[in-house]
């Protein structure tokens, strides 16, 4: 099968639904993906921009909550692909004669695009800001011409704080369709972007699957390819291969491409004394290529040529962190923030251009180390979103990074960072599979939505209540329809009382009827209640239960002829 761009795989156009699951098509590796419990698919509109939130109908009573929804289309066939949404709005400005395609240009020009209206009704803000924060670089919209299925979103610390998933297949593991069902599947858990990292057989065609049913922007690490195409030799790794991949892969869609332009000669010994070296792939590849040849990066060098590619297609940067800590020992030490240095120059070049930044950043950070990461990526780096790894607060446990590194994603997130990139239970010991997956997004999005809360987001604390309500109320339906993961809230709550009438009951397993500490506290508010009603009746029978309380000494009597003749 050939698809629009002449590549194997799904080729454009298809049907949308408002509810439903998405079928497995026969495709090896995809599995039906299941839509949340009593929920509804609808659009806020604005003209012709339609915006999907995810209705959850609320059994006790009350108003229904609308909830961010990034699962995209339901009931969609994945070897057609996804609808092209922004197909329309690409047309217009190609017809037009655009050459400069970034949102960055449109908004430094005042128009107001359709993604950021788009964004502006998914965030409940005016468009006008939106368009005043991408003008100054301080938010993002990663959106690809070639990539018009992808629902627009904005990334920007005025913004709601994103998440990102990674996929992608290794030389070592997974087909293309596990990995197409693994976007599904972080999409339907809230994932904001997704990369696809693939580093093994079938980049282009995994990346074509995955693009063509993704409603969320897609990032790349293009270097991962380039090296492919000089058979893993680094040494012959150059500007020309690279720039070629470039074109491959923003021709494909890729909203937004990892480049670690800032890892320059001169870097590389202050990494010498360090307990990990260098752990990013792509900081390692260039360091590699820079020491072999002595010469400086030639993503450095060559910079401005990039930039020119990335604004034909609208492909944001995103400025790879390639000498980040990787461990806390690590953290905050020469080598990094001189590569942030470095990251800031590049930011001032690519904005001369109007090309959209985001900054990558750490990593593994101790708790103490936290805050001087961002304060120091807001100054160097002149207020471009920063996009960090976690991260991770101590090293000591592996299997439970998903963890350790949303401690750190929360506490970065409340202090500034706009997207914070998931790390599964996986981390530093093999290819996640679908659980590490939805693990990883979980604990990220509890770490996001901890950050908006902490950083006053309106209405960020909607769910959080109406959640609370239902509990104290025990509307258990409720309670597992609001949550994260209502899956795994049903199933550990009927772990011990599966029987269908539990579902009324005034306790759960955990303390048992006796102790249930909310149903002890309603009986005692009802008895506060009953008590206060049983006083005011005494209180009224004490006063010759007259209807209206009148002072010692008052004398009605003329009101009272007044009434009656009246
Ligand atoms: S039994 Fe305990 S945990 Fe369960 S609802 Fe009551 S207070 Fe909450």
């Amino acid at each position: 099968m050939k698809n629009d761009h002449g590549t194997p795989g799904p080729s454009g156009g298809s049907t949308s639904a408002t509810s439903g699951t998405t079928p497995a098509p026969g495709v090896d590796g995809l599995a039906p993906i299941q839509d949340f419990p009593a929920s509804t698919r609808v659009f806020k509109t604005d003209g012709h921009v339609k915006v999907p939130f995810r209705r959850i109908a609320l059994a006790g009573g009350g108003p229904p909550v609308e909830v961010y929804d990034t699962f995209g289309p339901r009931s969609v066939d994945l070897r057609q692909g996804l609808p092209r949404l922004r197909q329309p709005w690409v047309d217009r400005r190609t017809a037009r004669g655009d050459t400069n395609f970034s949102q960055m240009h449109c908004a430094r020009q005042g128009e107001i695009t359709e993604e950021m209206r788009f964004v502006g009704l998914r965030e409940n803000v005016a468009p006008e800001f939106v368009r005043d924060e991408v003008a100054c670089g301080r938010a993002i919209i990663p959106a690809n011409r070639n990539h018009p299925e992808a629902e627009p979103m904005v990334i920007g610390r005025n913004f709601l704080v994103k998440i990102n998933a990674n996929i992608g297949n290794s030389a070592v593991s997974s087909t293309i369709g596990e990995e197409v069902d693994k976007l599904r599947w972080a999409v339907k858990w809230g994932a904001d972007t997704i990369m696809d990292l693939s580093t093994g057989a079938n980049i282009h065609e995994t990346r074509e699957w995955i693009l063509r049913n993704s409603p969320v922007p897609v990032g790349t690490v293009p270097i991962y390819q380039a090296l492919e195409k000089v058979n893993g030799k680094i040494e012959d790794l150059s500007i020309d291969v690279f720039l070629d991949t470039l074109v491959e892969q923003a021709e494909q869609g890729v909203d937004y491409f990892t480049i670690h332009a800032g890892v320059l000669l001169h870097h590389i010994p202050l990494t010498a004394k360090r307990i990990t070296g260098i752990v990013s792939r792509g900081g390692s590849i260039m360091a590699r290529w820079c020491l072999t040849h002595h010469q400086e990066n030639f993503l450095y060098t060559h910079f401005e040529r990039i930039c020119e590619l990335m604004k034909k297609y609208d492909v944001a940067f995103s400025l790879g962190d390639g000498l980040r800590p990787g461990c806390t020992a690590d953290a905050n030490d020469a080598a990094q923030f001189a590569e942030l240095e470095a990251l800031g120059k590049l930011t001032e070049i690519a904005w001369r251009h109007d090309v959209q930044v985001m900054i990558e950043g750490p990593g593994h950070v101790p708790m103490h180390k936290i805050r001087e990461n961002m304060d120091k990526q807001l100054e160097i780096c002149h207020e471009a979103p920063f996009y960090t790894l976690g991260p991770l607060v101590t090293d000591i446990a592996p299997g439970y990074d998903h963890i350790t590194s949303a401690i750190g994603a929360a506490m970065i997130g409340w202090f500034g960072t706009a997207m914070l990139c998931y790390v599964t239970p996986k981390e530093h010991l093999g290819l996640p599979n679908r659980k590490d997956v939805k693990d990883g997004v979980i604990a990220y999005k509890i770490a996001a939505h901890a950050a908006d809360m902490a950083k006053g987001h309106p209405g960020a604390s909607e769910r959080d209540d109406a959640l609370s309500r239902a509990r104290f109320a025990f509307q258990w339906e409720d309670q597992f329809n609001l949550a994260l993961d209502p899956e795994t809230a049903r199933q550990f709550h009927d772990e011990t009382l599966p029987a269908p009438a539990a579902k009324g009951a005034h306790f759960c397993s955990m303390c048992g009827p006796q102790f249930c500490s909310m149903r002890i506290t309603q009986d005692l508010r009802a008895d506060v209640v009953a008590e206060g009603l049983r006083q005011k009746a005494a209180e009224f029978k004490a006063t010759g239960q007259e209807l209206y309380a009148r002072p010692a000494g008052a004398d009605y009597s003329e009101d009272l002829e007044r009434t009656e003749v009246g």
